[in-house]
């Protein structure tokens, strides 16, 4: 039986697939042999700077094949791979390194400046940081061969995927090689991918997400197209060039998608089967564009926090095909993946009659171990056996699933609860806009009121905006300081930071 390791994934893959083409990156092809030999000359690299099994190795770089060579070598002996966010500053970088007690950092050559001053925060020693290319130079030796591996267990500790901090510090996600599997499973199944299937990675692959895809191909032996930037003019051509058949899409990709429809660049786009859309919420006035542009059977919407390793539940397309005349289900993040049970219950822990608001709890072998020494957070997060997404949602009365907000996010204004969400949605009706984020701010008279930064395809004044609201908002909910921004600041995946907006914007609130 296949033991549910990362690195049993690649030694089957080597062993059944060996011709196939495992990855594309620049043009360039590799198949599932050389890049298993590839991933041995990692595995001899780490031996030489004498890094064991138990220790942490930090990875910094952009989508590169590298990435997933350094963490299956990670994997066969037992390394535990931290995936580093190359948007953070050096200082926060350091904390990563530091927090993990990283042993080493590989580096791909765009980050070196980045990675010297934030090695040097964490006061590693020049050797600790190496370059990503470097053990391509290498012979890997018998012993680093791919059937040379350590016994590795499907609960030893595969990786810490640190959260991108939006909500507070970043935290370390422990996830063990089983939670990774479970994940890759779900995806799997999910998609129903296949040998045939081109995955086009635009996302960053230091997001489980991202990763959990690519591993799946190795599971089926398809390929995958490594890219390093969304170029939206690009997009519909690249996926004819090398027939993609599945991206995932965050909410400013499927506008960059939208903007430049395939006909625009002479492309027929018609090999991509699946988008599968996750990470935030999409407007429902977004996604009935997407379906009617892009067609309702390309469709799959996910919902998920890399705590699961990443994936919760989805909305498959023969869904979406429905909510395209049940208009709300658009809006619905669907049902519980194959290995994985979703609850939603009051602060008590007791779960809430249907149709009723109450925080989305999750359990399943993708749910992660613990937060990386921080028990107290972890105690906090894992009860009895129970994921604590921090996320309110319902289920509607055929048990489909709706993510309604971040419990942080919500506003509390006179007493009362403010979703963002539905703020935002009713704004994303009008035609103008392009962007918009709704968050709390300090209010002398109601504690919190309604603030919302814009983006929009045409000038528009505030009193425009607020007119439009009025006809849909109650009068407490309808924004109180609007700003127009030329772009709202977003992370690698895409998702607007609403901490780094608020501490941009937060002079001006001071004056509100
Ligand atoms: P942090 O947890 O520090 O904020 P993060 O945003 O990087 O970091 P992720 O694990 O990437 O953490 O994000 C998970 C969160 O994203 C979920 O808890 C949920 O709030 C939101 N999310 C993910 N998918 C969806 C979706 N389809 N609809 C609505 N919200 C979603």
């Amino acid at each position: 039986m296949l033991d549910l390791t990362i690195g049993a994934l690649l030694q089957r893959a080597c062993r059944l697939y060996p011709g196939k083409t495992a990855v594309c990156f620049q043009e360039q092809t590799q198949s599932f042999e050389a890049f298993g030999q590839d991933v041995c000359r990692y595995r001899r690299a780490m031996r030489d700077k004498g890094i064991r099994p138990g220790d942490r190795v930090a990875v910094l770089s952009r989508n590169h094949p590298g990435v997933l060579k350094a963490m299956f070598a990670c994997a066969l002996d037992g390394i535990v791979v931290v995936p580093i966010n190359f948007r953070l500053a050096a200082r926060e970088m350091a904390f990563v390194l530091k927090d993990s007690g990283s042993a080493l950092l590989w580096v791909d050559e765009f980050f070196v400046p980045i990675a010297q001053e934030a090695a040097h925060l964490a006061e590693l020693a020049p050797h600790q940081l190496e370059s990503l290319d470097a053990p391509l130079a290498l012979n890997a030796q018998a012993e680093d061969g791919l059937d040379h591996t350590p016994l590795i267990k499907s609960d030893d500790l595969f990786g810490i995927f640190y959260t991108s901090g939006t909500t507070g510090n970043p935290k370390g996600v422990m996830l063990t090689h089983g939670n990774m599997m479970a994940g890759v499973l779900n995806h799997t199944m999910g998609y129903g991918l296949g040998p045939a299937d081109v995955c086009l990675h635009v996302m960053p692959l230091y997001h489980t997400m991202e990763a959990s895809l690519a591993f799946c191909q190795f599971f089926v032996g398809g390929n995958n197209v490594i890219v390093q930037n969304f170029d939206a003019a690009g997009f519909w051509p690249m996926v004819d060039r090398h027939r993609i058949t599945h991206v995932t899409a965050v909410f400013t990709m499927l506008i960059g998608m939208l903007e430049n429809p395939p006909a625009a660049s002479g492309s027929s786009g018609t090999s991509l089967h699946t988008i599968s859309l996750g990470g935030q919420a999409v407007p429902a006035e977004v996604l009935a564009k997407a379906v009617e542009q892009l067609g309702e059977d390309r469709l799959i919407q996910v919902y998920g926090l890399t705590e699961a390793a990443p994936l919760l539940t989805y909305l498959p397309r023969e869904d979406v095909r429905v909510a395209d005349t049940q208009r709300h289900k658009l809006q619905s993040v669907g049902k519980d993946f194959f290995l994985t049970e979703t609850r939603i219950v009051d602060d008590e822990g007791k779960a809430v009659p249907q149709g009723e608001l109450g925080e989305i709890i999750a359990r399943g072998p993708n749910v992660m171990r613990g937060y990386w020494q921080r028990p107290d957070e972890t105690a906090n997060t894992l009860r009895d056996g129970w994921l604590h997404t921090g996320d309110i949602g319902r289920y509607d009365e055929e048990r489909y699933l709706y993510v309604i907000d971040r419990k942080k996010d919500l506003i509390i204004s006179g007493g009362e609860n403010i979703s963002p969400r539905e703020v935002e949605e009713v704004i994303f009706r009008h035609p103008k806009i392009r962007e918009c984020s709704v968050f709390g701010i300090p209010d002398a008279q109601w504690g919190e009121a309604v603030g919302v930064a814009l983006s929009t395809y045409e000038p528009m004044t505030e009193d425009e905006l607020i007119s439009f609201c009025s006809a849909e908002l109650a009068r407490y909910k309808l924004p109180r300081r609007v700003w127009f921004l030329d772009a709202l600041p977003r992370d690698p995946v895409g998702k607007i930071q609403k901490r780094v907006l608020r501490s941009q914007l937060s002079d001006s609130m001071k004056n509100t």
